[in-house]
């Protein structure tokens, strides 16, 4: 293992039994809060378009259903393995109860690299994974959603599967397009759920956000949105990366016209504003909030001291390594972890299943607003447990999140 990979289930064991040590939770209950219910793994064969068959790797991790469905998203990625997906799901168990909504956490994953697929080898792909997972998937048992390379057509594709056998349903799981049971607001949930989270950083340490600057690695789904609210509310966005490489506008860059530039051309190179900065280089720009909305294990023992933020925000799923977190911490730069900041993405997930199940569709002002209640009453809890205990963001994000999971299986009984 080189010297910034981490183990990343690891990495979340980690992070889990510092706060369960501070909760003195009983160490039975807390191994077995800690290691997934069920894991699945599936052979995936696909006959490819020239002839030929190939075999892939799948996995759905069930990590725990105590307060409610298992919940998480389906990646498609050449990097998927056991270990990354037991570690996303255990993320999404705490994630879902810290935001207190009425689900578990589940993660599930196909090791493929999706651009050497055409778009038939992908719906058969889809079609094929959901099949062989579909034992352990239902409406009221594990709700699957996009992530990382699926997105709401392959939503479409699972849920047409599930609804051949079961009839219409539109609740098998949640990121579907509008006109199949999809949210309103769903799109751009995780980024305004980043921007609250900023929001109530930004007026608990007294910031003006008109007057603080943002840098943002990654402009995808999450960190154009998340750009998008931070440029509405007058905070300069100096410099935003993707994988064709950074800009770094002092000044502040045009957020409109960058999105515009990326949905025309897919990514924001050559859109003329700007000098160009490297991935790495970004992360040490003299900022308030560094939002790495991108990949995970970005911020680790070899670049944290380089940090100049005044805070990490989180929007990633694991951007930083637990070596990373010690250095931000001696360094004071409060690091706003994953299971809080980006969990808007799941929360409208859970709306969109409500709406669902309810068959009828909510406004998208009524949705937005609901985000906004859940995301900053869960960074109220989260801080006020953390002043009353003296310890980081991600500790007590992840004491109210155990706290809640340790109850309901308590109150449940093994
Ligand atoms: P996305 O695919 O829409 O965007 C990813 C962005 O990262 C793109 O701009 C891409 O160019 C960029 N990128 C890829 N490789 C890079 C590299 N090597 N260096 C810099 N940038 C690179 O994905 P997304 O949905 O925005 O998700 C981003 C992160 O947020 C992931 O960690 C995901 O798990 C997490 N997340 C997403 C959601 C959601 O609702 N979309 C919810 C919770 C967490």
């Amino acid at each position: 293992m080189s010297d910034v990979k981490v183990n990343n289930f690891k990495a979340t064991c980690d992070q889990f039994e510092r706060a369960s040590e501070k909760l003195g939770l009983e160490s039975n209950l807390a191994q077995s809060l800690m290691m997934p219910d069920r894991e699945l793994a599936v052979e995936v064969p696909l006959n490819r378009d020239d002839g030929s068959l190939s075999i892939f790797q799948g996995y759905r991790i069930q990590h725990n259903d105590a307060r409610g469905p298992f919940k998480g998203g389906i990646r498609y990625h050449q990097e998927v393995d056991l270990d990354e997906v037991r570690s996303l799901a255990a993320l999404m168990t705490y994630k879902t109860a810290v935001v207190d909504i009425p689900y578990g956490g589940g993660k599930g994953g196909i090791t493929v690299d999706p651009r050497k697929l055409s778009k038939r080898e992908i719906e058969q792909l889809s079609r094929r994974f959901f099949r062989r997972i579909s034992p352990v998937i239902g409406i009221n048992k594990d709700i699957p959603a996009p992530d990382v390379n699926t997105n709401a057509q392959i939503m479409a594709w699972f849920m047409d599967e599930y609804s051949q056998n079961e009839g219409h349903s539109p609740g098998i799981v949640t990121g579907k397009p509008i006109e199949l049971g999809g949210s309103l607001g769903r799109e751009s949930a995780t980024g305004r759920g980043v921007f609250f989270t900023i929001r109530e950083a930004a007026n608990e340490f007294g910031i003006n956000l008109s007057k603080a600057t943002a840098v943002i690695q990654g402009f995808g789904n999450v960190g154009s949105f998340a750009a998008k609210f931070l440029h509405e509310s007058e905070c300069k966005v100096i410099a935003v990366s993707d994988v064709t490489g950074g800009l770094h506008e002092p000044g502040g860059l045009d957020i409109p016209s960058l999105i515009d530039h990326v949905k025309e051309h897919g990514v924001i190179e050559k859109s003329g504003q700007g000098e160009s900065i490297s991935n790495e280089d970004i992360l040490s720009l003299d900022c308030d909030f560094l939002i790495p909305a991108a990949l995970g294990g970005v911020i680790h023992k070899m670049n944290a001291e380089n940090l100049n933020c005044r805070f990490v925000i989180e929007a990633a799923n694991g951007p930083t390594t637990p070596p990373g977190d010690e250095i931000l911490f001696s360094k004071s730069i409060p690091v706003i972890p994953d299971i809080l900041t980006n969990a808007g993405g799941v929360t409208v997930s859970y709306f969109e299943w409500v709406q669902n199940l309810q068959q009828f569709r909510w406004e998208e002002d009524e949705v937005n607003s609901k985000l906004e209640a859940k995301m900053t009453s869960a960074y109220k809890e989260v801080t006020t447990l953390r002043k009353e205990k003296n310890v980081s963001f991600r500790t007590a994000a992840f004491m109210v999140g155990i706290d809640r999971v340790a109850r309901s299986v308590e109150l449940r009984g093994f």
